[in-house]
């Protein structure tokens, strides 16, 4: 029987098993609200299952309470037979949140080449059968797919492809923040223009609603933020446009999201309380990704968790208690009167969000206002310690009260996770290792994040770029789908120079701080439950109790592959300690990228002397 559907919107592998992501619940709640019937396939969490085959790992809330080795050991688990698993495809290593593929997703031929390619791509056989048995019974007329992460390219160019074959006349539509930031590129190539009709940019709320009136409704559409690959010159341009005003960011819609399904004992829930950033930090691309800063109202915010706490009670048998407000940049004040609320009506609910290190959060009774209000933890961008890099970086920022705002959130009981960013152009060894120090010795910060220096695309760095810059900083231009940028400082190769100083840094830190380290190896999923449970320093106690050995073997691992590193030689991903897991393979592909620009550099200096 043929099922009525207008529109199947899906999200694609690889992105994490252990959670749903929010945007396709959101565009789902926004079109059902204008009357578009529309389904969900999160086909991230379906591959999974497809590709492990069994999926027999059992993990209770018990057993992941009463013992962290069991989590360890649970995913140590699922990584080593998506390991086995990825054997049987040519240059092909997935994990749980990471892949490696034979071919280059960030090259444009390469991506088309991937889909036809059996042998090292398992998305096509995968998607093959998810078609067969998920859509081609509907008679869909739009099907849309969101990008966010490079890792997501292949799979979803794969499955535009089989669907252009199967399904000729349904309409297909891309966006997320892959789409926005690459879309420039992307038009360029007639050939990968083919497996598409429409480019969503930015926010797809408002952009998604008017191809659907087009499409179904048969509405003659001006489109803003839409692009028509078949009418190219039909579409306009605005960032600050087409977004959706604060009432109207949507509920999100979780109906045909299954929670049994992903590799988490619990539900973890994410939901939204604001849209983009309002920070500038010179190095960063998130506000470039969405339209403009937006705030919910804190009322609309409790709305949404009642109201999921309630379908999840009648679902499940059991309500979901804890929530990700998975956004770019909290606003102080609205978490303020989300907590003030959710203590005032007794909610059973604990969140975690990502915000800036803001002096409003250095108000009396603040932080521990959050506390009872449920927050138990924080991503916090610290970056560095360093006046001048923060300066640099345009941080607006200052150490100043930022240790404040760690030791008052600290002391309220929230776990603080802070990112860091190592080897900003101009860094230098001294400043460095003065970072080192201070993380080792602020018992306030619970659990780090570093990553190294990239020049992304989006960034106020590369979009105001100056020839004549402090850095001596050069870079090429965006290609395909690029958004970590090749680039050199003063002619060297800056990155490759960083990465060995961001290891040596990681081993500093984990020698003196093995509640750090340990932390670092349990999903961050995982870390608010307990947090929730034992207390923000729940590194050091289960360090104490069972982690020595844990540390000592992370250690092992980190030289191991630190040797590895510098000797060139290949490491299976799976003995890698988390942080450096993900962190590895980007590194790869972004030295692969830099070797060749200094290459094609070489290669153009040595034709001018020739040219003299
Ligand atoms: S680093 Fe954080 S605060 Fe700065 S622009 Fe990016 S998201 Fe905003």
């Amino acid at each position: 029987m043929v099922k009525n559907m207008d529109s199947i919107l899906m999200t694609t592998p690889i992105s994490s098993p252990l959670h749903p992501q929010a945007n396709l619940p959101l565009l789902k709640g926004y079109l059902i609200s204008k009357g578009f019937d529309t389904t969900i396939i999160d086909s991230n969490i379906l591959f999974y299952h497809w590709f492990l085959k069994k999926t027999d790992f059992s993990l209770t809330m018990d057993e992941l309470y009463k013992n962290p080795l069991y989590i360890m050991s649970y995913y140590e688990k699922i990584e080593k037979q998506l390991y086995e698993k990825s054997k049987h495809y040519q240059g092909l290593s997935v994990g749980i949140r990471y892949l490696e593929m034979k071919y280059d997703r960030t090259d444009i031929d390469e991506v088309i080449r991937a889909t036809e390619d059996k042998k090292a791509n398992p998305f096509i056989n995968f998607y093959d059968q998810l078609i067969d048995q998920r859509v081609l019974s509907t008679d869909v007329k739009i099907i849309g797919i969101a990008i966010t992460f490079q890792d997501q390219i292949i799979s979803t160019f794969t499955l535009a492809n089989l669907i252009r074959k199967k399904m000729p006349k349904v309409k297909i539509v891309l966006g997320g923040q892959m789409i926005t930031r690459c879309y420039d590129t992307m038009i360029k190539n007639k050939t990968i223009c083919s497996y598409f009709d429409y480019l969503c940019l930015w926010d797809g709320e408002e952009p998604l609603y008017d191809i659907h009136q087009k499409e179904i409704l048969n509405k003659n559409i001006e489109f803003i933020n839409v692009i028509d690959i078949n009418n190219e010159n039909t579409y306009i341009i605005d960032r600050l446009s087409k977004a959706p005003k604060a009432v109207d960011i949507p509920t999100p819609d979780f109906s045909d999201i299954n929670f049994n399904d992903y590799f988490f004992p619990d539900m973890l829930v994410p939901i939204q309380t604001t849209r983009g950033c309002y920070g500038t930090c010179e190095f960063c691309a998130i506000p470039f990704g969405s339209n403009k800063y937006r705030m919910r109202s804190a009322q609309s915010v409790i709305n949404d968790i009642v109201k999921i706490q309630k379908e999840t009670s009648k679902r499940y048998g059991k309500k979901a208690t804890l929530f990700k407000f998975m956004e770019d940049t909290s606003s102080p004040i609205l978490l303020y009167e989300i907590s003030k609320e959710i203590e005032k009506r007794a909610i059973d609910v604990k969140w975690e969000t990502f915000a800036r290190l803001e002096k409003a959060f250095t108000q009396e009774d603040f932080m521990d206002q959050l506390f009872k209000g449920g927050c138990r933890k924080i991503h916090w961008g610290l970056e560095s310690n360093d006046p001048d890099i923060l300066k640099n970086m345009k941080k607006k920022i200052t150490t100043s009260y930022s240790d404040q705002v760690l030791e008052l959130s600290a002391k309220a009981g929230i776990l603080n996770f802070c990112f860091i960013l190592l080897g900003f152009p101009g860094e230098t060894d001294i400043e460095r290792e003065r970072l080192t120090q201070y993380i080792i010795n602020n018992k306030n910060i619970h659990t780090i994040t570093p990553t190294t220096f990239d020049l992304t695309k989006g960034s106020p760095m590369q979009q105001y770029f100056k020839e004549d810059n402090p850095y001596k900083m050069t870079i090429s231009s965006p290609q395909g789908f690029q958004v970590r940028l090749s680039y050199l400082i003063d002619g060297k190769n800056w990155k490759a120079n960083i990465v060995s100083k961001a290891h040596k840094f990681m081993l500093d830190v984990v020698k003196e701080r093995p509640d750090i380290g340990f932390m670092s190896l349990i999903p961050d999923q995982v870390r608010s439950f307990y947090c929730d449970k034992y207390s923000n320093k729940w590194g050091q106690i289960f360090v104490d109790k069972f982690g020595k050995q844990n540390i000592k073997d992370m250690l092992f691992k980190t030289q191991k592959y630190i040797d590895a590193y510098e000797k060139k030689q290949e490491i299976a991903p799976y003995l890698l300690p988390e942080p450096l897991r993900r962190e590895h393979f980007r590194t790869k592909e972004d030295i692969k990228l830099i070797t060749s620009a200094i290459i094609a550099r070489k290669q153009y200096e040595k034709r001018r002397i020739d040219q003299v």
